[in-house]
C-alpha cells in the first residue's frame, strides 16, 4: 500500500492498461466503491469530470444520520442500518465524523407529542447499539428551553428533546475516501470527463481529458456519475427522478452549539445546523428536470428565511443575512418518488447493460456499505469472492491514540506552530494525523499558519498542500472544497 497522500493526478496511468474495474463519478458512491474494490486486490481506475466531491457529495446537509424522521415512516430497517454505518464511520474517520447534538422543540401543535417522541428517541438511541459516537437523548422543559434558546418560538411550547448525530465536511470526506483509494493502488484523476460507454464482454469508455480524447478499458464498469449518471446510459438508462434541495448560510448562533430539528408551515422538517462558526438552514424540496437547474433560487431562499422566522423569530434574520446558498440533487427511482419527503433514500445498484452497473440514489452515511455491496454484485464478474474490509479500514488522517488525547496534542503542537485556536481545532479535525505535513510547510514559512481569510478558521498551509497533495487544479477546488471558504465568507 502506498501512501494516500500525496494524491497524485494520474492521466497517463488511465491510457497504459486495462482495468478490472473503471468507475465513473468522484464523488462519495464512486470514491468508495474504488477503495474497497482496489483493496480488494482488484486494478481500479476512478475518474472525476470536474473534482472530488463536487456534485451532490458538495451540496448535503452533512450529516452523518440514522434519520430519525424515517421512523414516523416505519422505516425501521433503514433508520437501523444507518445507525449502525454512523457507528462504523464515526470509529473509522473519527477526525472527520463528529457528534452534534440536535434539539427538537416540542409545540401543543405537534404532529407527534412529548409522549409518542419520547418512544421514538428510546428506539432511535437502542438501535444505535452499544457504545454509540453520540449521548443519548434527554427531555428539556419548556421554562429551560426559553432560557437556553430565547430566539425560538415560545408560543405553544411544551418542551424539548435533545438527541445525538454525526455530522461531516462532506467534500472532505469524499477527497479522502477517493485518496484512500489512490493508496490501495487505484489509478485516479480529476478533470477526466466519460464521454461515452460501450458495453459488452469488454466495456470500453470513451474519456477526455486536457483536451485529449482517448478509451479506458475495463472488466467491468461502474457509472456513479450521481444526477449525470442516465445521460451516459442512453436507451439503457433507467426512469429516475431527479429532486432539487437547497440550503442557505446564515451567521452563527450566538453561543449555541447544537443544531434544531424543525417543522416548517407546510409540514415539512428542515435542518438548522452549526458549522465552521456558521449556521446551515435547509433544506427544501423540488423536482427539476435537468441537473443544471440545481441552483438555489430566489423563491427557495424566502422559503428557508419564513420557515426561520416563525420557527426562532428572535434572531430577527433577513435576506441580507444569508451568506451564500448551495443546492444539491437526488437521484431517486422513479417508483420512490411519489411521495418526496416520505420517501426513503434507499440505494440500488442495477445492471441495465452487459458489465456496466449503475448507482441510483442513497446517502452519505450508507455509502460506505452500499459501494460494498455494488463491488459484491460484481464479484462473478470479476473472479474476486474476497469480503469488503473498509469497515475496519481507517481512514487517511484517522489517529491510532485514544481521539481526545491525539486531538490535545495536534492541536497544541498547531497553538505552537502559530496557527490560532480556532483554526488550530478545525485544522486537526479536517487533516486528522494529516497536520503533521502542515506543520512541516508552517516550519518552512512561518507565514503559512495565518488565516487565508480572517473569517474563517482556515490557514495558508492549507492552500499549499491542497495544490501539492490533495489533486486541487483550480480556485475552486481549494476554496469551495479543500477547505468551504466561499460558502462561509461567501462569494
Ligand atoms: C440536498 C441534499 C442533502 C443531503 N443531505 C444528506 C445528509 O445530510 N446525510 C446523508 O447521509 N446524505 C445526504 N444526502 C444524500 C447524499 O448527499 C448523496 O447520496 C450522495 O452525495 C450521492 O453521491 P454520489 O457519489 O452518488 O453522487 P455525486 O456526489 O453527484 O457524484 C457524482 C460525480 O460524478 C461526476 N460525473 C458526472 N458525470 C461524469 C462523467 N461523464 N465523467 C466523469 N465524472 C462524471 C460528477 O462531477 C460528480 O462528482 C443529501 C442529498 C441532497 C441532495
Amino acid at each position: 500500500m502506498r501512501p494516500p497522500f500525496p494524491f497524485v493526478r494520474d492521466v497517463a496511468g488511465l491510457r497504459a492498461r486495462s482495468f478490472d474495474l473503471l468507475v465513473i463519478g468522484g464523488g462519495i458512491y464512486g470514491a468508495w466503491a474504488a477503495m474497497d474494490a482496489a483493496q480488494r486486490g482488484l486494478s481500479v481506475a476512478l475518474i472525476e469530470q470536474n473534482d472530488w466531491g463536487s456534485g451532490t457529495s458538495q451540496s448535503s446537509s452533512k450529516l452523518i444520520h440514522g434519520g430519525l424522521r424515517y421512523l414516523e415512516h416505519y422505516k425501521f430497517g433503514l433508520v437501523q442500518h444507518s445507525l449502525r454505518e454512523r457507528r462504523v464511520l464515526s470509529r473509522i474517520a473519527p477526525h472527520l465524523v463528529r457528534p452534534l447534538d440536535f434539539m427538537l422543540p416540542v409545540f401543543k401543535a405537534s404532529r407527534a407529542g412529548p409522549f409518542m417522541l419520547s418512544c421514538g428517541l428510546t428506539l432511535y438511541d437502542l438501535m444505535a447499539g452499544l457504545s454509540p459516537p453520540v449521548r443519548r437523548h434527554r427531555y428539556y422543559r419548556p421554562k429551560r428551553v426559553r432560557q437556553d434558546f430565547p430566539f425560538l418560538d415560545g408560543a405553544g411550547l411544551v418542551g424539548a428533546f435533545r438527541y445525538g448525530d454525526c455530522q461531516e465536511d462532506d467534500a472532505r470526506m469524499a477527497l479522502v475516501v477517493a485518496a484512500a483509494a489512490h493508496g490501495f493502488g487505484a489509478v485516479c484523476a480529476n478533470g477526466v470527463r466519460a464521454v461515452s460507454i460501450a458495453a459488452g464482454d469488454h466495456p470500453q469508455v470513451a474519456v477526455e481529458a486536457d483536451g485529449a480524447s482517448f478509451t479506458i478499458k475495463a472488466r467491468a464498469v461502474l457509472n456513479a456519475a450521481g444526477p449525470w449518471a442516465m445521460r451516459l446510459m442512453g436507451e439503457a438508462a433507467p426512469e429516475v427522478e431527479l429532486i432539487k434541495g437547497t440550503h442557505m448560510v446564515m451567521p452563527a448562533i450566538p453561543g449555541v452549539r447544537a443544531a434544531f430539528l424543525l417543522t416548517a408551515e407546510d409540514g415539512r422538517v428542515f435542518f438548522v445546523i452549526p458549522w465552521y462558526g456558521r449556521t446551515l438552514v435547509g433544506t427544501t424540496e423540488k423536482t427539476i428536470a435537468r441537473v443544471e437547474d440545481a441552483t438555489p433560487t430566489e423563491d427557495e431562499i424566502d422559503y428557508l428565511l419564513r420557515a426561520l422566522a416563525t420557527a426562532m423569530p428572535g434572531l430577527g434574520w433577513a435576506r441580507s443575512d444569508v451568506i451564500s446558498a448551495f443546492a444539491g440533487t437526488r437521484t431517486l427511482q422513479k417508483a420512490d418518488a411519489e411521495s418526496l419527503s416520505a420517501v426513503s433514500r434507499e440505494f440500488a445498484v442495477i445492471e441495465p447493460q452487459p458489465n456496466v452497473w449503475v448507482s441510483v440514489g442513497g446517502k452519505y452515511t450508507t455509502a460506505r456499505c452500499d459501494a460494498a455491496g455494488i463491488v459484491d454484485s460484481m464479484a462473478a464478474r470479476l473472479d474476486n469472492h474476497q469480503p469488503s474490509r473498509t469497515d475496519v479500514t481507517p481512514l487517511p488522517g484517522a489517529p491510532t491514540l485514544p481521539f481526545q488525547v491525539w486531538l490535545g496534542s495536534a492541536r497544541a503542537q498547531l497553538l505552537v506552530a502559530g496557527v490560532d485556536a480556532e483554526a488550530a481545532f478545525t485544522c486537526a479535525l479536517r487533516h486528522g494525523t494529516g497536520v503533521d505535513a502542515l506543520l512541516v510547510l508552517i516550519e518552512s514559512d512561518r507565514a503559512l499558519a495565518q488565516r487565508v481569510h480572517p473569517d474563517a478558521p482556515f490557514i495558508r498551509a492549507e492552500v499549499a498542500l491542497a495544490q501539492s497533495h490533495e489533486m486541487a487544479r483550480s480556485e475552486q477546488d481549494v476554496l469551495r472544497r479543500r477547505m468551504p471558504l466561499h460558502l462561509i465568507v461567501g462569494g
